[in-house]
């Protein structure tokens, strides 16, 4: 679906993602995993368009879209969500999504005086899909709940409802279960694989919960210092050393300095 050639994104000196060739295959869930300042989010963000690459290109289904703004590939059905929720805290849940899709024949004045019946007809539409995405997440109950109210796993899966209301090809999904208990995690797992089952979506999903990944994922791509790492099955990746250093090695390091200083001090305090 999405083949990302030789990217590059520089800030300033510093190399976030520093030549990365990866392919996410067409009806997949692919996940992206990685230490914390690995470049996952950067590069979500120039495959969505949020920044332009330093180099490299990209394309969707043979087509080159490097560069394109999010509009554009908003429109070619290539959503993101962000690590942190976007919600409309004022407003109630139906409305957060009855916002999404753009070009409502609403927005304009000479619209709303000629074709007032055909924008009542679209909110009508708009209202039973929003309901229709709010059944399938398990979030009817909340309709009326201003988003802001939400716990932060409700918020997740609200922008994942928000994917539904338009017809979405690829979702980058970023952390979207941190800071997310368990039940809800589960929840959002679950509404994962049935839009992957049953709407065809392909996704793309940063996620830290290694228990996640290997769930849901079809094959995992490990980036570190703007790199990519290794690439394969959830099991394999799980059991390679580079990916375990990656993740482990310093806290290792830290962990025996911390043992050596504490057996340093209690043989000290002891003599
Ligand atoms: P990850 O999502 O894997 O934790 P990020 O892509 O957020 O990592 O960040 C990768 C690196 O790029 C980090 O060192 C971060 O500080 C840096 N970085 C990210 N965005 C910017 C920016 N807008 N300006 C400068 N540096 C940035
Ligand atoms: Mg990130």
């Amino acid at each position: 679906m999405i083949v990302c050639h030789d990217i590059h994104k520089q800030f300033g000196g510093f190399r976030a993602v520093d030549g990365v060739s990866l392919t996410i295959p067409d009806g997949a869930i692919t996940g992206l995993i990685g230490p914390n300042g690995a470049g996952k989010s950067t590069l979500f963000n120039v495959i969505a368009g949020v920044h332009k690459a330093t180099a490299g290109r990209i394309t969707m289904a043979g087509e080159d879209i490097t560069g394109l703004p999010p509009h554009a590939l908003f429109a070619r059905g290539v959503l993101r969500t962000f690590q942190v929720a976007h919600e409309f805290p004022t407003m109630s849940v139906l409305e957060n999504l009855m916002m999404v899709p753009g070009g409502q024949s609403g927005e304009t004045l000479w619209n709303t005086w000629v074709h007032r019946r055909r924008i009542a007809r679209e909110e009508d539409e708009l209202r039973a899909r929003a309901l229709d995405v709010l059944a399938f997440l398990e979030l009817g109950a909340m309709r009326d709940v201003l988003a802001g109210n939400l716990s932060g796993g409700q918020k997740k899966l609200l922008e994942i409802g928000r994917t539904m209301m338009v017809d979405a090809r690829i979702v980058f999904l970023d952390e979207v279960g941190a800071g997310v208990n368990r039940t809800l995690l589960r929840t959002i797992g679950e509404a994962i694989v049935r839009l992957n089952r049953e709407r065809g979506y392909t996704f793309c999903v940063i996620e830290h919960d290694m228990d996640f990944i290997a769930r849901l994922c079809d094959s995992v791509i490990v980036m570190a210092q703007g790199r990519i790492l290794a690439e394969g099955r959830p099991a394999e990746i799980v059991r390679n050393e580079r990916v375990i250093e990656a993740y482990l090695g310093t806290g290792l390091k830290n962990k025996v300095v911390a043992a050596d200083i504490a057996e340093a001090m209690i043989g000290g305090a002891a003599s």
